[in-house]
């Protein structure tokens, strides 16, 4: 049952619903902020939305729009947990057609920051105004009767220090939030979208007229240019877009953008999809460049997964996965014969158009491979005792990392006997007499930090070329950071190159480490990097890249391990020292000894 006193629209939720509804901190950074009032604006039917920042979001964010604006009893109301009035029932939930069902976002924002709200219905002939100071509202005004709302939120975070503190440098903090309202405009391409940091113009998208138009005016021309438009259709779901020509592909992975229900996600099935559609048309270490919009029946996709809404369930995943692949196929299938004359080859392609339907093999996005372990195993195997886990092909760097070997905690030898992996994501292994429960991918974690630190204080990092280098590109300021510090970047075994304007290479990186995704890897790179001018010692700064690099460089959750590989993981994690959080802080491990057992099935004392 609904609660509703019948004067407004906004109503509170009942518990039933709110409880299947994913709970979660909406408020992480200045861009969920930003995220959430552009939804709301667009769900109150905007044409026209300005986000005005100041200080990366900090200082201030105010989010204008033309919408429809808040009665003077409903505004107020919005404020209350879990009001809304764009979910009626828990039925609604599987059929999400507007962009926030929650009525979570305005108190929430509104508990960790001073909002002032300013609204007018397009008819009233009075507007409203009013604060809500430490969750508190003021005393509401008139204001004048301008059709829409203006959402102003100032000194976010005043009241959370710990969470003011990790946050990244502004410029890191502004970045996020143009992604959001770059994300946004391409899905609202008939909204005119503005952005101004700190009183100066960064984005400017009028109304477009299409999709293409709005792809154009955030990706430039170029991307037009060297893509094709695709469009599909199967009784319940919808593709269009555009994806990059084979021949233009690149090894970075902007853009790489999925919309589904123009909503902006991640979705594993569809990129999976898309790469395999490229199949034999793409050339080694070359990913695809795209934007698609996925148009599903809302009763067949799930959008309540993650409290940010950056996930989907699909009921048909297979069906899903089958049109966009089959419509990338098409695409470039067509697009080779017709545009390609014949006797050209396109460049580092054998396969021509009889390779369409053909099977491949694609690496993308499948769990990338473990090398390093997979070799320390063989080394294991191979009768030598060293602990190093080296890149196939990288024996010439084995002394140098057992050399450098000295852990600073030992710990009592024992047994390590590998009992197999839960859910791909956890090790279960006997240490001595007791269980032991292993995060797969913090314990490697630790491991590379405590090897690359070592091998950093004893006589620098020994680096390993990368056999395609990557080139991603950055904004400018990015690429200016990132070239500021190449030389102190390259004591860490990172080598970076320049690569036109606004693009890196990356050349190499540090031996030991498993294959890293260049791109995510640089984004956490920045942000470690931001914070260099403020910290003194060399110390504080180099942790955060190592433990960076470690993350990166570790086995993911999701990765099949078989029982050997389980067993040279335990152990070098033990002679690293056991230990038991991950150089973020994450736990790395959960012992349950032969006491606490007996006690739990009650032997003990028998
Ligand atoms: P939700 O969007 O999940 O409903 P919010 O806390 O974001 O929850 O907003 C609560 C309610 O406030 C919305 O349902 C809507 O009725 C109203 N509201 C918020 N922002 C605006 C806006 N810019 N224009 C009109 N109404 C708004
Ligand atoms: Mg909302």
């Amino acid at each position: 049952m609904l609660t509703t006193d019948g004067s407004g629209k906004i109503h509170i939720l009942p518990a039933d619903v709110v409880s299947r509804i994913a709970a979660g901190e909406v408020v992480e950074r200045p861009a969920a902020v930003v995220k959430e009032l552009v939804e709301n604006s667009l769900d109150a039917g905007s044409r026209t939305i300005t986000v005005d920042i100041k200080d990366g979001g900090l200082a201030l964010i105010r989010v204008t729009d033309d919408g429809e604006g808040m009665s003077r009893d409903d505004a107020p109301r919005a404020f209350d947990r879990h009001a809304t009035s764009k979910l009626r029932s828990d039925q609604d939930l599987w059929s999400i057609r507007t962009m926030g069902f929650r009525g979570e976002a305005l108190p929430s924002i509104a508990s960790i920051s001073h909002v002032r709200v300013t609204t007018a219905m397009r008819s009233a002939e009075v507007g409203t105004e009013f604060q809500v100071k430490s969750g508190t509202i003021g005393k509401v005004v008139e204001a004048p009767p301008v059709a829409g709302t203006r959402m102003e939120v100032a000194e976010l975070f005043y009241n959370q220090p710990a969470r003011k503190k990790f946050l990244k440098s502004i410029p890191t903090e502004f970045s996020h939030i143009s992604r959001v309202v770059q994300q946004t405009a391409l899905a609202w391409p008939s909204v005119h979208f503005r952005l101004t940091h700190n009183g100066q113009e960064i984005l400017n998208y009028p109304a477009a007229l299409s999709d293409k138009d709005r792809i154009g005016q955030v990706y430039r021309r170029m991307f037009l240019d060297q893509s094709v438009p695709l469009q599909a259709e199967q009784p319940a779901a919808r593709i269009s877009g555009y994806t990059i020509d084979a021949v233009h592909a690149k090894s970075s992975r902007i853009p790489q953008e999925l919309f589904v229900n123009r909503r902006p996600v991640r979705n594993t099935a569809v990129f999976h999809a898309v790469a395999e559609g490229y199949g034999p048309f793409l050339p080694k270490g070359h990913h695809p460049q795209f934007v698609l919009f996925l148009d599903v029946d809302p009763n067949l996709v799930d959008v309540n997964v993650h409290p940010t809404k950056r996930e989907v369930r699909f009921s048909d995943n297979e069906a899903i996965h089958q049109l966009v692949r089959r419509a990338v196929r098409q695409t470039l299938g067509t697009r080779e014969r017709s545009t390609v004359a014949p006797g050209f080859t396109l460049n580092n392609m054998e396969p021509t158009s009889e390779s369409v339907g053909v099977s491949v093999s694609v690496s993308y996005p499948r769990p990338a491979a473990f090398p390093a372990i997979e070799a320390s195993v063989k080394t294991s195997f191979a009768g030598m005792d060293s602990p190093a886990i080296v890149p196939p092909g990288a024996e010439a760097q084995l002394a140098f990392v057992s050399e450098a070997a000295e852990p600073y905690i030992h710990v009592p030898s024992a047994e390590v006997v590998a009992l197999g992996q839960l859910n791909r994501t956890f090790l279960v292994v006997q240490i001595g007499g007791d269980l032991t429960v292993i995060d797969q991918h913090t314990a490697h974690e630790r491991v590379l930090f405590e090897r690359l630190y070592r091998a950093w204080t004893a006589r620098g990092i020994q680096s390993q070329p990368l056999l395609i280098p990557e080139s991603i590109e950055l904004s400018a300021p990015h690429a200016a950071l990132l070239q500021r510090h190449r030389g102190d970047l390259e004591k860490l075994g990172l080598e970076l190159e320049p690569f036109g304007a606004s693009a890196l290479l990356v050349r190499a990186i540090p031996v030991g480490l498993g294959k890293i995704n260049a791109e995510s890897f640089l984004q956490d790179l920045l942000d470690d990097l931001s914070q260099w001018d403020s910290v003194s010692t060399v110390e504080t700064k180099v942790r955060p890249v190592l433990a960076s690099l470690a993350c990166h460089g570790a086995v993911r959750a999701g990765r099949p391990m078989e029982l050997p590989e389980i067993k040279t993981l335990v152990e070098d994690w033990r002679a690293e020292g056991e230990i038991t959080t991950c150089p973020h802080g994450r736990r790395t491990s959960f012992r349950l000894g032969m006491d606490d057992l007996e006690k739990m099935f009650g032997r003990a004392g028998w």
